[in-house]
This record gives structure tokens, sequence and C-alpha cells, in this order.
């Protein structure tokens, strides 16, 4: 099993933030160790994550097969792989969210298995034993019963190359979301594990000896809020029982904070952080991408929820709606500075494959050719968003762009929040000592605080001035407070590596070098349908 390189450049790799605890990359691969779990017990797994290790000829030497599969982001490293597989006569079999949605950027793979696979691979490994050596096998939509998933192969893992380990809960979002590929993937109806099963996924990282972050994948963990809050209890008992082994973040929508009891049930049940979905300040352009979850509420006072109830918050926003009247910058920094929001992961809007906004641009004729092509070069959305033509002028989108990274990742700033989020972060439950064998112990020390701010490359004495505002403010936050400055180890520099490239793409559309992409013709709503 191989797990594909992600593109170098990206918001997500926290690649200094890894370094300083002596991690590769932040998350496993934990879709390819879930389909290593449902293989014959007779067949031998090894598994390479490219993203942490070497692939070496004699990993390929000992292979019958390679699988391999990932994202959108991910693509150029899983076609190269295939073609290194293929020159050596070695079948491989291709998977995961970027094939099921783009099935035809993986023809040269011997095998595609689209969709959710637990129902289909028993067939593939049928046709592998009778001596099959090409197909390709598609799963019926939405109909996997994920209480059937087994105990994920957490044992081929090496644990100390992460930031953090994945579990997932339930697949699936009620949302509607335009530019989201979640619920064309996973569909709208949550599909939840048993409490037992995912007892029994937490008991097996314990028994194997791992201490420290556990993140649920889950794209929205309250997705099916009766289901969570039914095992939240179970899952505080375990980790009472288990005297606090790990602490838990995940993703989740806004209206999370609509729950007082839920947001409690969270906290006692050892969550530290929350993901969540922001996107826009403007109300017309969430009703627009069908986010209204996000409407008819005061965002910042939402999120202040959240770091009441002992959370801190990530969150994603997105530049380049159609509905954006005139500058978002003004409104979008504000508020992120209203809301406290250290780490902002803000992008320009990705027309991703399989999702109804892709439909809906191939319908009005605006798709670049190669939208679903990985974005030549390394970068993620950061830097190679809006493949599709605009309908705000595409220059003032960018220069938007540019500002919000400007101001948001200027060292004062951060910092500001930083102090301010440490005034609300209810931290009164959180143990002081993390468990022995956590790797994020290293962060508690004064001695990391001072190796952090030694690599600040700039701004150094705000940081520190920030770091002692927020413990004469809120001591038991320096967990939390130290993990967000060695994030920004990571984004401040990276930010500043977006602005360049954004720079040059303003530059070029200034100076009128920009050749604007070729077009799509439009396509009618049943081809679009068919294709969907
Ligand atoms: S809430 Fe999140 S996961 Fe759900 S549809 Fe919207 S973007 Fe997708």
């Amino acid at each position: 099993m191989v797990y594909p390189r992600f593109m170098a450049d990206s918001f997500w790799n926290f690649s200094e933030a890894c370094e300083l605890v002596g991690a590769r990359y932040p998350a496993i691969p934990l879709g390819l160790i879930t389909v290593a779990a449902l293989l014959p017990k007779s067949w031998n797994v090894r598994l390479v994550n490219r993203n942490t290790e070497e692939l070496a000829d004699s990993d390929l030497d000992w292979a019958d097969m390679v699988m391999t599969g990932g994202m959108l982001f991910q693509q150029s490293d899983s076609l190269e792989l295939i073609d290194m597989c293929r020159a050596r006569g070695l079948p491989v079999v291709v998977g995961g969210p970027d094939a099921t949605s783009s099935p035809h950027r993986y023809e040269s793979a011997n095998f595609r298995v689209l969709g959710e696979v637990e129902d289909i691979i028993g067939q593939f490994i049928a046709d592998w034993e009778q001596g099959v050596r090409e197909g390709m096998y598609v799963a019926p939509k939405f109909q996997v019963d994920v209480t059937k998933t087994p105990v994920p192969r957490f044992d081929l893992l090496k644990f100390e190359q992460y930031l953090y380990i994945g579990v997932q809960f339930s697949r699936g979002c009620p949302f509607t979301c335009e530019f989201c590929d979640i619920i064309e993937l996973y569909g709208r109806s949550p599909r939840t594990k048993s409490h037992d099963q995912m007892l029994a996924e937490l008991e097996a990282l314990y028994r194997l000896g791992y201490r420290g972050h556990v993140d649920f994948v889950d794209d929205n963990l309250i997705g099916n809020k009766k289901a969570i809050k039914a095992f939240l209890p179970t899952l505080e008992k375990w980790i009472e029982q288990h005297d606090y082994p790990f602490e838990f973040t995940t993703e989740a929508s806004l209206n999370l904070t609509d729950d007082g009891e839920l947001l409690a049930m969270l906290k006692r049940s050892n969550f530290f952080a929350v993901f969540v979905g922001i996107e826009s300040p403007d109300t017309e352009t969430l009703i627009a991408m069908r986010k209204k979850q996000n409407t008819r509420r005061s965002i910042p006072e939402s999120v202040h929820k959240i770091y009441h109830a002992g959370m801190f918050v990530t969150a994603g926003f997105i530049v380049g709606f159609d509905t954006e009247r005139g500058s978002v910058a003004e409104p979008m920094i504000e508020l992120i500075e209203e809301s406290a929001i250290p780490i902002a992961m803000v992008g320009l809007l990705y027309a991703l494959p399989n999702t109804q906004l892709t439909r809906r641009l191939a319908r009005e004729g605006r798709l670049h050719v190669d939208h679903d092509s990985a974005p030549a070069g390394k970068g993620d959305q950061c830097t190679a968003g809006v493949n599709y033509e605009t309908k705000r002028s595409r220059l003032e989108i960018l220069r938007d762009y540019r500002k919000i990274l400007e101001r948001v990742y200027d060292p004062d700033a951060f910092c500001g929040r930083l102090e301010r989020l440490a005034g609300m972060l209810d931290c009164s439950n959180r143990r002081k000592e993390l468990p022995e064998g956590d790797i994020r112990r290293r962060l508690s020390t004064i001695n990391m605080v001072h190796e952090l701010l030694s690599r600040l490359p700039e701004g150094r004495e705000r940081f520190w001035k920030a770091f002692t505002a927020c413990m004469s403010r809120n001591p038991q936050s320096v967990r939390a407070i130290v993990t967000l400055m060695a994030f920004y180890l990571h984004v401040g520099p990276y930010s500043r590596y977006v602005m360049k490239q954004i720079d040059r793409q303003i530059e070029d559309l200034e100076q009128g070098r920009f050749v604007a992409p070729k077009l799509l013709p439009p396509v009618a709503p049943e081809r679009v349908a068919v294709n969907a």
C-alpha cells in the first residue's frame, strides 16, 4: 500500500510544527489502513507513506501488487506511481476520493476500485485470485453499512511519524454546501459506527501503545446529532477508565453552538479543538452557496461559545464566490479578528470535481478545460484556486485574497487573537500533564517555548509578550497557546509564500500577460447529471 505525496507547498502539512515535535506529517493514511483490514488474512501488507518515508525499489520488488489512492492534491504523485509500477510490470490498484470523482484520470491503473470499498473489495479479491489483472469496480452510492467496517490496521503505522492519529465515527453530512464533495462521495444521511466498534478502535490504539492526539476525521461529527450525543457518554467513560490516554479534535458545522449540552459533552470527552467551515462574512454569499446553517446568527458569538466550552477553533474561509459584491477583504478580516480565530485557513474557491458547484459551472460553460487535473507546480487551493471563469474581476479577487492573508498573518494581529482567545478558553477540566509517550509533552515545557521563539522568523518579541500575557490571563491555556504558536511556524511563512505567488498572478493580470485558460463548452443539464 503506497500513500501518494501531497503537493509540497500546502497550508495543511504544518511541516515546521511537525519538525518541532519530531513528527514527519500531520495525518495518517486512514483509508488505506482500513482497506488493509478488509484484505484476506493470508495476504502480507506493507505500507509506505510517501509523505513520511521513501518508497524503495526493494518495496516494489517485494510486492505482487500495489494499492494506492488519495485526494486531488495527491493526484500527480498517484499518477507517477502508477506509471512507475506499470513500467515494472507490477499491477496497480487505485481507489479513494479523487479516483472516484475523476475515474478518467486514472485509466492507466490496472484496477480502479471506486466509491466506498467495503462491499466491492470481495469481488476484486475473488477476481484477483482467479488471475484477473484488469478491471473496474464501482460501489453503489452510500450503501455501505459502516457498522461492519473492520478496525483499521493501526499496527501498520509508525506512530512517531505523525502529529495525530485519525479515527472515523460517521460518513456523510446532512447539509448541502454547493462547493463540497463530501455529500457527493458519502451522501447526506450520516451513517455511524456502533459504540463497541469505536471503543474497539480506541482500544486497539491504546494496546499498541499510542498516546496523544486522536482526530475524529468525520467531515461533520455532528451530522447525526442524536448518534454522537448517544456515543459521547460512552467515550467519556472509556477515557476516564483509561486515565485520559487521548485528547480529541474533529470537524463540525457551526450549528454545534446551538446545543449547549452537546458542547459540554464534547468538553467532558476531552475534545480540545474543532475545525469549522465559516467560509464567508457575507450572508447573501452563504445563502447562495447553500450554507444556511451559518446565517441567522452572530458568527463571532457562536465561535466564542466553543471557546467557553474549552475547545479552540480553526476555521476555513473562501474567497471567489459569484455573489461577492465589492471587496470581501475588510469584512472577512473583521470577522476573523472579532471571532479571535488564530488559525484561519483562507483559500481561493476551487471547483472540485463532483460537486454541485462544478456541475453548475459546467452548465454555464465557465469551467477551465483542465479543472479536474491537479494544479501544475507545487501549490494547493491557496495558490492554484479559481479554476473557472469568475463573475467578479479575477484581479479584484486576488487583491482581496492577498490583503486578507497579509493582515491576518501579520505577527501582531496573530498574537492579538491569541491573547483574546486565552481570555475566553475555558481549560478548567484540561489535565495539566499529558500521558507518558505523547509527543506533545515537549510542547508544554518552557524549553520548547524558547525553541519555538528562536525559530520564529520575525516578531519574536511580540510572540514572547503574547505568551506571557496568555499565561498571566489563563495559565491553563498554555498547551493550546503553544500549539497555535507552533502552527504559526508553518502558516506565517506559508502565507508570505502564497502572497508572493499571488503577487505574480496580480502583476500578470495588470500587465496584460495573463492568458485566460480555455473553457469547456457548456454542458447540457442531462449530460451533467450523467457525469455526476
Ligand atoms: S457542512 Fe461541511 S461537510 Fe457538510 S456539506 Fe457543508 S462543507 Fe460539506
